[in-house]
């Protein structure tokens, strides 16, 4: 074998802590304000749907903070995640450029996202919540929290956007597998599904209207919380096992990356992958070029404006301070369902306020052209969200070449593509358009 293309990690070397990049950054995060008093929020405000201790992790800038036991013991099921490297990929683009991929498609659920879910279901278990409530889209975070809720014995209730209950069976299938209870939303379960269905019996529903069917369960039952699946600081936090794992095994690559890339929807796993490199850009002055990656249709970083903005459609959420395209945004009904939101978290908007990352945006006709090369060449079908990752990394390839430099890239392959392949039916099928 010429070179090496697979860096592992012993199960002594899963990360002890999560790392918080609001610790380092030379500017202060603005709060999240009150909806009604456009003041500072404050951990009571936050009680009724979240547990006291992960209000605390959402509010810290404690540097390093400790995974508990229990979590670390559940991530060995998936954990530490293989580093590859795509040489196949880098023959066929002819470049000089090393090709580098964290892959978080190997957890029970398919992607990054039980990184966070495993440690919500644990810090809700301490608190004693007995039933957490969700909403999902396509079903990668409801999946994602069912798992967990079960690992923990906590009852799951999960509102999926009603078209997607229909029409993508499988990830409902997956929840179900894992005994959570799903409701395709609108639904008759809320006073508010109720109110919908009632002026519209076909009501296809969103995600704005999920949550706040999610929200309404949660406060008026008993023993019941929220949780979220990306945006938030804590969920952030979560992610960055990722990253640090990586740093570990490009030092076994012994190569240090120029490029580090990651998907943005709400912006968790790239910050899981990036968090941990800022720091290095912070600390140690590295020349990393940072690179988030979103949808042509639903550019936050790029498109958007930074401010305050509600979470959620019904004007319900605090008011972060984030990138966004507003809270009534609609964003078209593109593949890549994960990248569908109109705001951004407030710590990856602060990093990009702050010159420390860049963003670009891709229509998904070339997404997609870039998923299937990747699965000709390196095998794995990659999810349509971080094949936007996959783009850019080829497109930064080809600069390479053209440029004659030997860059290193490293991106987040966040999830696979198994229960995405009606888009490859789609794209196969040139009936995938851009709008
Ligand atoms: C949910 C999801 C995303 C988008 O969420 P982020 O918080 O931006 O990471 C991206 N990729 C996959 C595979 C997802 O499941």
């Amino acid at each position: 074998m010429s070179v090496p293309t697979r860096f592992v990690l012993p199960q002594a070397e899963l990360p002890t802590h999560w790392y918080n990049v609001l610790a380092d950054v030379p500017k202060p995060l603005p709060p999240p304000l009150h909806p009604g008093t456009k003041q500072p929020i404050q951990p009571a405000d936050m009680a009724a749907i979240f547990p006291e201790n992960l209000v605390a992790q959402e509010m810290t800038t404690e540097r390093w903070v400790e995974i508990p036991e229990p979590v670390r013991e559940i991530y060995t099921l998936w954990r530490p995640t293989p580093l590859l490297r795509a040489v196949r990929l880098e023959k066929a683009l002819q470049t000089p450029a090393h090709i580098y991929y964290k892959y978080e498609g190997g957890s029970p659920a398919g992607s990054h996202k039980p990184n966070t879910a495993v440690a919500q279901a644990y810090y809700n278990k301490q608190a004693g919540t007995k039933r957490l409530a969700t909403e999902t889209g396509a079903g990668q975070w409801g999946s994602s929290l069912a798992l967990a809720c079960k690992l923990f014995g906590i009852e799951c209730c999960v509102y999926m956007v009603k078209v997607s209950y229909h029409q993508k069976p499988y990830r409902k299938l997956m929840m179900q597998t894992w005994d959570a209870t799903v409701y395709p939303s609108p639904s008759d379960h809320t006073e508010y599904g109720r109110k919908l269905l009632q002026a519209d019996p076909d009501c296809p529903g969103s995600l704005g209207i999920a949550i706040s069917e999610a929200i309404e369960d949660t406060v008026k039952t008993p023993d019941t919380k929220y949780a979220l699946g990306s945006v938030l600081n804590h969920v952030c936090l979560h992610q960055t096992v990722i990253g640090q794992e990586a740093i570990r095994q490009m030092e076994l690559a012994g190569e240090d990356p120029d490029i580090i890339i990651g998907c943005v929807g709400g912006g968790s796993n790239f910050a899981g992958v990036a968090f941990p490199f800022v720091r290095k850009k912070i600390t140690e002055k590295k020349p990393y070029r940072i690179i988030a990656v979103e949808p042509a249709v639903c550019a936050s970083l790029t498109k958007g404006e930074l401010r305050y903005d509600f979470g959620d459609t019904a004007q319900t959420t605090p008011l972060l301070w984030m990138h966004t395209l507003g809270h009534d945004f609609i964003p078209p009904k593109i593949h890549a369902g994960g990248l569908r939101y109109h705001g951004m978290a407030p710590t990856v908007s602060h990093v990009h306020d702050l010159g420390l990352c860049e963003a670009v945006a891709y229509p998904q006709s070339k997404v997609f052209e870039a998923a299937i090369l990747f699965a000709r060449t390196e095998g794995i079908v990659p999810a349509p969200e971080p094949s936007h990752a996959i783009r850019c990394a080829i497109d930064e390839a080809v600069k390479a070449r053209e440029e004659g430099k030997t860059k290193v890239i490293l991106f987040n392959l966040c999830g696979h593509g198994m229960l995405d392949l009606a888009s490859y039916d789609a794209y196969l099928g040139g009936k995938l358009v851009d709008e």
